[in-house]
Parts: structure tokens; C-alpha cells; sequence
């Protein structure tokens, strides 16, 4: 048997159980029925995968007082015993990856050879957390000469998370790991268009021991569903990841609870190659970072910067290895890029080929759909680019690469920054005072200089601009799960003003 043969036959035997009830919300640590449904298809033939609830602002309210009544208990439980559990889940997640790995792939179109990994980076954000789990409510002593300040933090209460439809798994483990560690409840809301690993995720939670309430799942659309959690006076903060245009509607929804928000949101990540960098492994990264994942990926380097003086080469072996790459099906382990996850974004992605043609880019390779059933494109790349285009400016979120020439530094930098997005950036040169120059003056949340986006828990992921609010990894989700408290103890018998004495 093939690889993807075999793949099939577990697949199916793993979305058996889906098939009669379909997939149920998670309140309170049961199963809850709705009245409403809605399908959820595999983007690789259309194919019915199951039925899934479609929670309104009712689930909302109850999984709401779920995680508000779980509050206390959970927060109540030692750091070394929310450890145990997170470890525990974290356990869980690697016993089940390739369960989680081959149905994220039917359900979003991934390549399995990507989300094989991206399970088990679930898992080790889990343990990332876990680890820190103990030291989340450590504080710092301030001292002055009259009192002793000493910080705490504390659990900001129960808390929502709404997730995209891009490796959906990865990223909300990744957002719940910290809430959970920082002694937070929550209510997860993951996108429409890939609920499947979301309800293992929380399955696994369960089976590890978390406490019914703490973790609650409620699937729906993000104009029902999702307002309403958005929207909910129990609900003390939103983790979102998802479009700008979304975080702004959630903004102005959570206004009248004045909800805190993190919001990691859209790019149009620049990858910029000068002529001293090692080039053949600026062309493996720059390929890598946009049509890897089916370019639907925030950190992408969806604009590709390069100078003049090496861009006729460097685009012409760019075009023949974008043309070469393996599109198919995304449970072949041979598949570089699967279908893009649903028709609504592949009339997305298509429309901007039909922009880049008229806006007079040259269409160096791809552009077309593959096959008739599935929404299978070829990668696509466009050269002879200026800024001003909209295949330059707009987020695509597909393997769709647009390339730009450049004179020098100054011009590169300019072009670099003349978007509205600020998420990463990835510098190919070898002349260090460039690099340092260039990334000081370079408007982004996070740049890799001789790399491709390599991630390190600890560090702070998140963009600038209209790349989003806050940061994630390290200490950063713990500011943003905790609350911060500082108590001042006089040391003695400092001098008090005496008014009307
Ligand atoms: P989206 O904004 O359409 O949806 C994201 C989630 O928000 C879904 O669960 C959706 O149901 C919900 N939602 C929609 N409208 C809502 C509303 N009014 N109130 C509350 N919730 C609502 O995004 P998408 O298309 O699912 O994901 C792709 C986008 O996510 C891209 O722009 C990508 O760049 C971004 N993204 C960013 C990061 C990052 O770290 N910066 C990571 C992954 C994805």
C-alpha cells in the first residue's frame, strides 16, 4: 500500500465517530447538541466530512458561565498542579499526532509533511507552558528607602480565543497553553472552515484531567458565535488571530465590556536579497517562507525584494523551482502544497492573478487551477512588480509570491516598509552594518536576518502596524492572561503630609 492509501484508511477510521453526531460543542465538560448545524468539507474533493454546531450567542452565554464558575477552583490550584495537567495534555497531543496531523490535512487542505510537525509543536507549547506554569504568578521587589513595593500577577479571569482557519491546531495550543498556565479559563471559539482538530484538542484537555468548565468549545461562525463571545460581560479578555479587518470588529465589539485584546492579525512580509548574500540559501528561504503551508501562513514572505543588480538570475531559478514544486494531495507525504482551503478563498486567490495581469506584473509561473474538483492552484509568482500594486499591497494568503526589484538600500527599505502590515521580516545579506541598519529602521514585530522564520517559544512573536496588538511566547502571554498587582509596605515612619492639622 501506498503512503497516501494507508493514510486514507486511518483517516477514515479516525472521522468515523464524526459521522453520526457530527461535531458537538464542549460545555462544561459535556457534550451539548444544537439546534442549528452547518457542514464542514474537505477542500480536496468537496466531500462531506461531517455536520458541526453552530453555536449562538446562547452556547456563548453558557459556556461563559461555564468558565466563570470554573474560575476560582482552577486559579485556586498551585502552579506545580496545573504543570502536571499541561503535561499531561501535552502527552496526549504526541499519543494522537498523526490522528491530529492526517485530519487537520482533510479538513484544511495542509500537506501532511507540514502538520506532522506542527501536532507535535502543539504539544511542545503545552510544554513550554507547562514548565513555566509555577513561576506564572512571580512578581518582582521594589524597594525605596520608605517602602517595600512587592508585585504579584494574578489570573485576569475567564478569557476567549478565536482562532483561524491556518493551522488551526498549532495556533490554538498555543494561545491556550499560556491562559491555562496563567490560571485562566477559557472559551474556545475556532474558525468555521476547520473545526475538526479543535474538538480533539479539547477532547485531549479532558481526558488529562482539567476540570469540567475550565476548557469550553463552542463552534460557529465568527458574525454570531463569535460576536457574542466578544461581546460577553463574563469573558475579561479576547485572544485573536485572524484578519485586520476582523480584529478591528472585535475592537469595537468588546468596547462596551472594555474587553483587553491581543490581536495577531494580517502581513505583506517582506524578504529583501541583496547581491553579497549567500543566494542559494536565500532562494531555499524565500521559497520555503511563501509556499510552504499553501502560503497560508501570517509570517509568510510574500513580497520578495530583491536587487537589481542579481534579479534577472536569481527570479529566473526562482521561476524554475516554483514550477517544479509537487502540488497534490495533501495526505501524500510527497505533496509540497495542497488545496487551498475552501472555494470562497480560492475565488480569493485566483481574482488576484486576474489583478496582477492588469495591473501589469509579468506572471512568471503558475496562476491557473489544477484539476476540477478541489480548489488545487499551481504556486504563483509575479515579477516585475512596483509597490504600488495591489498584488504588493494586499494580504493574498496563498502561495502567491510577488517580487520586486530594488536599487539600494535606501530604496529597499522604502519599499520594505510602504505597507500597511508590520509582521516579519527576513534580511539576506552578508555585510553586518546593513543588517543592523536595515532591521533597526525596518517596521516589523519580528525579523530573521540569514533565515527563515524559526521559531523560539521565549521570544515575542506579534506585529506592528496593522499586523496586530501584543505578543505572544515567553512572559509576554502571561502579561496579557494576568493581572498585575503592587502592594507598597511603609517601612516605618516615613513623613505623611498633614492637611488641616
Ligand atoms: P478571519 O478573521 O476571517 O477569522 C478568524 C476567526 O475570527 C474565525 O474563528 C472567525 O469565525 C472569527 N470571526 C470572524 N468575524 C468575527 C467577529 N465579528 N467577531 C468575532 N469573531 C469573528 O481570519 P481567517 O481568514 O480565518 O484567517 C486568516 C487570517 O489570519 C490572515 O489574515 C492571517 O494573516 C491571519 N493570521 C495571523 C497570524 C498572526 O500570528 N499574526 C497567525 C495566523 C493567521
Amino acid at each position: 500500500m501506498s503512503d497516501l492509501t494507508t493514510h486514507l484508511a486511518k483517516l477514515d477510521s479516525h472521522l468515523a465517530r464524526y459521522r453520526d453526531k457530527g461535531i458537538l460543542n464542549l460545555i462544561n465538560g459535556e457534550d451539548v447538541a444544537v439546534s442549528e448545524t452547518f457542514e464542514t468539507r474537505s477542500p480536496v474533493d468537496e466531500s462531506l466530512i461531517c455536520t458541526v454546531a453552530r453555536g449562538s450567542a446562547t452556547d456563548i452565554d453558557a459556556a461563559a458561565k461555564a468558565a466563570k464558575a470554573a474560575f476560582p477552583a482552577w486559579n485556586a490550584l498551585s502552579g506545580e498542579a496545573h504543570k502536571k495537567i499541561l503535561h499531561k495534555i501535552a502527552d496526549l497531543i504526541v499519543e494522537r499526532a498523526e490522528e491530529i496531523a492526517l485530519c487537520e490535512c482533510w479538513d484544511t487542505g495542509q500537506a501532511y509533511r507540514f502538520m506532522s510537525k506542527a501536532a507535535l509543536r502543539g504539544a511542545e507549547n503545552f510544554r513550554y507552558y507547562a514548565d513555566l506554569a509555577p513561576s506564572a504568578r512571580d512578581g518582582q521587589s521594589l524597594p525605596t528607602k520608605t517602602h517595600l513595593n512587592v508585585s504579584s500577577r494574578s489570573a485576569i479571569g475567564p478569557v476567549g480565543v478565536i482562532t483561524p482557519w491556518n493551522t488551526p491546531f498549532m495556533l490554538s495550543t498555543w494561545k491556550i497553553a499560556p491562559a491555562l498556565a496563567a490560571g485562566c479559563t477559557v472559551v474556545h471559539k475556532p474558525a468555521e472552515f476547520s473545526p475538526l482538530t479543535a474538538r480533539i484538542l479539547a477532547e485531549i484537555a479532558h481526558e488529562a484531567g482539567l476540570p469540567a468548565g475550565v476548557w469550553n468549545l463552542v463552534n460557529g461562525f465568527g458574525e454570531d458565535a463569535g460576536k457574542a463571545l466578544t461581546e460577553h460581560p463574563d469573558i475579561k479578555a479576547i485572544a485573536f488571530v485572524g484578519e485586520s479587518r476582523t480584529g478591528s470588529m472585535i475592537m469595537k465589539q468588546g468596547a462596551d465590556t472594555l474587553k483587553r485584546v491581543h490581536f495577531e492579525l494580517g502581513g505583506k512580509n517582506p524578504v529583501i536579497v541583496f547581491d553579497d548574500a549567500d543566494l542559494d540559501r536565500a532562494l531555499d528561504a524565500a521559497i520555503f517562507m511563501i509556499y510552504s503551508l499553501n502560503g497560508e501562513r501570517c509570517t509568510s514572505s510574500s513580497r520578495l525584494l530583491v536587487q537589481d543588480t542579481i534579479a534577472d538570475e536569481f527570479e529566473a531559478k526562482l521561476a524554475a523551482r516554483v514550477n517544479n514544486i509537487k502540488v497534490g494531495h495533501p495526505l501524500d507525504p510527497a505533496t509540497e502544497i495542497g488545496p487551498l482551503i475552501h472555494k470562497v478563498h480560492f475565488d480569493k486567490v485566483t481574482e488576484y492573478v486576474g489583478i496582477g495581469k492588469t495591473d501589469g506584473a509579468t506572471l512568471a509561473a503558475g496562476g491557473e487551477r489544477i484539476g476540477d474538483a478541489g480548489w488545487f492552484i499551481q504556486p504563483t509568482l509575479f515579477t516585475h512588480a512596483d509597490t504600488s500594486m495591489r498584488i504588493a499591497q494586499e494580504e493574498v494568503f496563498g502561495p502567491f509570491l510577488t517580487s520586486i526589484r530594488f536599487k539600494d538600500e535606501d530604496e529597499a527599505l522604502a519599499i520594505a516598509n510602504d505597507v500597511q502590515y508590520g509582521l516579519t521580516g527576513y534580511i539576506w545579506t552578508n555585510d553586518v552594518t546593513r543588517a543592523l541598519r536595515f532591521s533597526d529602521a525596518l517596521e516589523a514585530g519580528m525579523i530573521w536576518v540569514n533565515s527563515e522564520n524559526v521559531r523560539h517559544l521565549p521570544t515575542p512573536f506579534g506585529g506592528v502596524k496593522s499586523s496586530g496588538i501584543g505578543r505572544d511566547g515567553g512572559q509576554w502571554s502571561f502579561e496579557f492572561y494576568m493581572e498585575q498587582k503592587n502592594v507598597a509596605f511603609a517601612l516605618g515612619q516615613h513623613k505623611i503630609a498633614r492637611l488641616g492639622a
